[in-house]
């Protein structure tokens, strides 16, 4: 494209463009934010705009399509949400004072992890990280800019890198070294993302200041690194983003994203929603600062003892001071999100509301404090010492901001009076100067006798008479006209004249000045971000402390017990604390669980839904609980500090990878068998599922003994093959426990207590017996069950694997020699090419993919 032909505003267009070439770029032209180009097609078929063209008549003409300048914000939320990058280029100067084309710069591109302005930005974190690798580890960090939290660490895998990024549910990562296709294609798989490049660091970069010099050099470059790219993006006062903070993926409980969504901790399953979550049951915090807390507490629990027991102890404090709880909720009610409130401070976009949420909070705060110090124990010591109201801060904000002031700083009323002698002067002589022209109003009317007589103002015409066309004729002579509308005339008159000059000048000059006092003011205020930053962070812990000790009433919880290294858990009466509250108390049925040193791995056998995975999911979500803090649904409850939970529950299939769902189970299970240790626990639902029967329940047994023999990790392990149950013969630390049922009249009732020992392998028959089926049939297979149970060899052999192998053929046979005496095959008889074929079959030879090639085969004869 020859840009030479193009008008000047265009060449314009394509100079800034070029700069931002992966950014839809909205051109501010008067009233609207103009795209062209591609920008326009794609943006018009994705918000829905009508496309244009600038030079309709020309050869070429150019598609355009613009959005109106006050409902901006919305379309850049769309574009943002769905993972685009939009640039803004504005006008940089009055268009009606430039000389040729409007000088237009860009001054924000908003990207998905930088995107602070969301009409709805709610009660989540948006994260944007960035990783960084020196050739043997990752530096990773992330930074929530709508709050200022800034936080680095390093990873030894890639595979860490994903699992973090994936539970922060980043939007954006940032990618300071060259990723390989494979490291790509990894992350993309397993997260919606934008991927976004920043190799270089900016010098003499302000912000340097926020990254200790004794950081490793991997972890200073990659938040340094995450830093240049919000400035060349925000362009804007970062003054709000705190230090960044150091942390070790060892400080937590590991889990990974996995094993996060399958536990349905934050989000459910099959919505992606709140509701049905451990987050919707413990979220009974009062602020949204309190709600992001809680959502990191359940991402990251505890593994340190003294860390954990203090947010016990205040736990117990609450509970044990139900008015004075009362209270703190109530104060809590008062609280705003300050921490936000911060980041608009520093963008510079505060307005005066915004300083009266946050004077309003600082004054809950010596509320607060004097709630917890009523209640006098040492527990609170820590949280009272930092609650801090900033007193000059208070006090500057309740001189200066006028109550009702409004969001627009342009329209006075912002200041409170008596802040400031000089805007107190000119608001005088407004107040007087209106007193007067009220006075002057009066009289002029009863002097002319027009009723409708009033004065009014506006910026063109400044004070004058509205005189309607009707009452014309009674104008007095020495008014004189100053404007004539359709239906009416405006006039002045000297006296009036006298006083306007003064009044339109203290009315420009206040709102200018008043205008100056709040930016003055904003400034000030700036200088405490960093304070209210961290008072914003007790108050959020206090909010979720509250709200553990809400929720242990409610639902009856007790505070755990917990052991460093220990390896005993021991739970009377657990229950599982979500489907305990859809459910209801009276619904549920507890359970005991005991596991030990002589118990490691409790092996369950059940009918489907007869509760066996909401048993496994009980004890995760127990464990979790205990180690964020909260108390535990159960009668009592001891437990060890688990380093790390893995879970390979339901089919949870990874629909994005694309890939199958017996290779992500093989995955899940490797991760565990290959990073567990024996402080670890491990879930394992149905495990083999994915492939052929004896396949799956080979691998079961395979990692079953690998657990056993190796690990000696807490393990529950969830199986529909029963022939697993014999195991315990074999493995010394093994205890099979099956789901109760109960059979009366032919009905079948799920108990959903977990009994000592295997499952009753019959009660498929009952169930087919509840669905109806024929008496004779149902006769016929008890027969043949008996048959295999008797016929079968049993798992006692030290070499399972092998076994089970001999075993499967042998099962095979047994069912082959019965099949052969029912009448299977109808009308086909012995020399039928079915029963040929059949015959032919050498089954001891027999992989699980050529027996499902002869099914196909054999299903196309028939
Ligand atoms: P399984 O894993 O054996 O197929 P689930 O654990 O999914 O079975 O449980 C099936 C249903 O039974 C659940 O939806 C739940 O509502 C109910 N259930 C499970 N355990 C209990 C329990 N202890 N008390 C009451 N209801 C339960």
């Amino acid at each position: 494209m020859a840009t030479e032909k193009l008008s000047p505003g265009m060449q314009q267009y394509l100079e800034i463009k070029a700069d931002y070439p992966d950014a839809f770029l909205l051109f501010r032209m008067g009233d609207f934010y103009e795209l062209f180009y591609d920008d326009a097609v794609n943006a018009a078929q994705i918000l829905e705009l009508t496309l244009t063209s600038r030079n309709k008549n020309a050869d070429n003409p150019i598609p355009m399509a613009g959005v109106p300048y006050h409902s901006v914000q919305q379309y850049i939320d769309n574009l943002v949400d769905l993972g685009h990058k939009v640039a803004i280029a504005e006008q940089m100067e009055d268009p009606k004072q430039a000389k040729g084309v409007v000088k237009r710069e860009v001054v924000q591109v908003i990207t998905p992890g930088t995107a602070v302005d969301a009409l709805d930005a709610d009660k989540e974190n948006n994260y944007l990280t960035a990783v960084d690798f020196d050739g043997s580890v990752y530096g990773f960090s992330y930074i929530d800019l709508t709050t200022g939290e800034f936080y680095v660490t390093q990873l030894t895998e890639f595979a860490d890198v994903v699992s973090e990024a994936a539970s922060l549910q980043t939007k954006e990562i940032l990618f300071g070294y060259e990723a390989t296709e494979g490291q790509l294609s990894e992350l993309t798989a397993r997260l919606n993302v934008l991927v976004s490049h920043q190799k270089t660091i900016m010098d003499n970069m302000e912000e340097a200041r926020l990254i200790p010099s004794i950081l490793p050099l991997v972890e200073k470059n990659v938040s340094l690194k995450l830093l240049t790219y919000i400035k060349e993006t925000q362009k804007r006062n970062l003054s709000h983003i705190q230090e960044v903070k150091v942390y070790e993926v060892t400080d937590f409980l590991k889990m990974d994203y996995a094993t996060k969504k399958s536990l349905e901790l934050t989000s459910n399953f099959k919505t992606g929603k709140k509701q049905g979550t451990l987050l919707w049951l413990l979220d009974e915090t009062k602020t949204a600062m309190g709600t992001r807390m809680m959502k990191s507490w359940i991402d990251r629990p505890l593994i340190k003892k003294e860390r954990i027991e203090e947010r016990q102890k205040v736990v117990q404090v609450f509970l044990d001071n139900f008015f004075e709880r009362v209270d703190l909720v109530e104060s809590l009610k008062g609280v705003y999100d300050i921490e936000r409130l911060s980041s608009r401070i520093s963008f510079g976009k505060a307005t005066a509301p915004d300083f009266l949420q946050l004077r309003n909070t600082l004054s809950q705060v010596p509320q607060i404090k004097s709630i917890l110090e009523a209640i006098a124990d040492p527990a609170l010591d820590n949280i009272i010492q930092h609650l801090n109201d900033i007193p000059e801060l208070r006090s500057l904000l309740e001189e200066s901001i006028a109550e009702d002031a409004p969001r627009l700083l342009t329209e006075g009323g912002v200041i409170k009076d008596g802040y400031d002698e000089k805007l107190d002067e000119y608001r005088q002589t407004l107040r007087e100067g209106t007193a007067w022209i009220a006075e002057l109003e009066a009289r002029e009317r009863q002097n002319s006798g027009i009723n409708g007589l009033r004065i009014d103002y506006n910026r063109k015409d400044g004070y004058y008479f509205h005189v309607t066309n009707s009452n014309l004729d009674q104008v007095p002579d020495y008014f004189f006209r100053k404007a004539t509308l359709k239906n009416s005339e405006r006039y002045g008159t000297e006296e009036l004249a006298k006083i306007e000059g003064k009044m339109i000048e203290a009315r420009e000059k206040s709102s200018i000045y008043e205008y100056d006092l709040f930016m003055a003011i904003r400034d000030r205020v700036e200088a405490y971000i960093s304070q209210v930053q961290a008072l914003a962070k007790t108050i959020a812990g206090l909010d979720c402390l509250q709200a553990l000790a809400v929720v242990a009433e409610t639902y009856q919880y007790v505070r755990p017990n917990l052991q460093v290294n220990g390896d005993t858990i021991n739970i009377v009466d657990g229950r599982h604390a979500v489907v305990e509250k859809v459910l209801g108390r009276q619904e549920y049925v507890p359970n005991n669980i005991n596991l030990s040193k002589d118990v490691e791995i409790q092996l369950i056998t059940g009918p489907n839904m007869s509760g066996k995975s909401t048993y496994m999911r009980q004890l995760a979500l127990t464990a979790i609980m205990a180690q964020l803090g909260s108390y535990v649904p159960a009668e009592s409850a001891t437990l060890p500090i688990f380093d790390a939970i893995f879970t390979r529950i339901g089919a949870s299939d990874d629909l994005t990878s694309g890939q199958s769902t017996f290779m992500v189970e093989m995955m899940e299970a490797n991760n565990a068998l290959r990073l567990a240790s024996k402080n670890s626990l491990i879930l394992f639902d149905e495990l083999g599922r994915g492939t052929a029967t004896y396949d799956g329940m080979a691998l079961a047994q395979g990692i079953i003994e690998y657990i056993h023999n190796n690990i000696h990790a807490k393990t529950l392990f969830a199986t529909h093959y029963h022939e697993l149950t014999e195991l315990d013969d074999e493995l010394n630390s093994l205890e099979n426990v099956h789901v109760a049922t109960l059979e009366q009249d032919g009905d079948v009732t799920f108990l959903h207590k977990i009994e000592n020992g295997p499952a009753d392998k019959s009660y498929g028959i009952h169930v087919a017996k509840i669905a109806g089926l024929p008496k004779e049939l149902l006769a016929r297979s008890q027969e043949i069950l008996d048959k295999l149970e008797n016929q079968a060899p049993s798992l006692q052999n030290k070499d399972g694997l092998e076994d089970l192998s001999q075993r499967n053929i042998e099962v095979a046979e047994v069912v082959k020699e019965e099949s052969a005496q029912l009448d299977l095959f109808g009308d086909f008889g012995a020399d039928s090419e079915l029963v040929k074929k059949l015959s032919a079959i050498d089954v001891m030879n027999l992989t699980p993919m050529d027996a499902m090639n002869l099914i196909w085969e054999l299903k196309k004869m028939i």
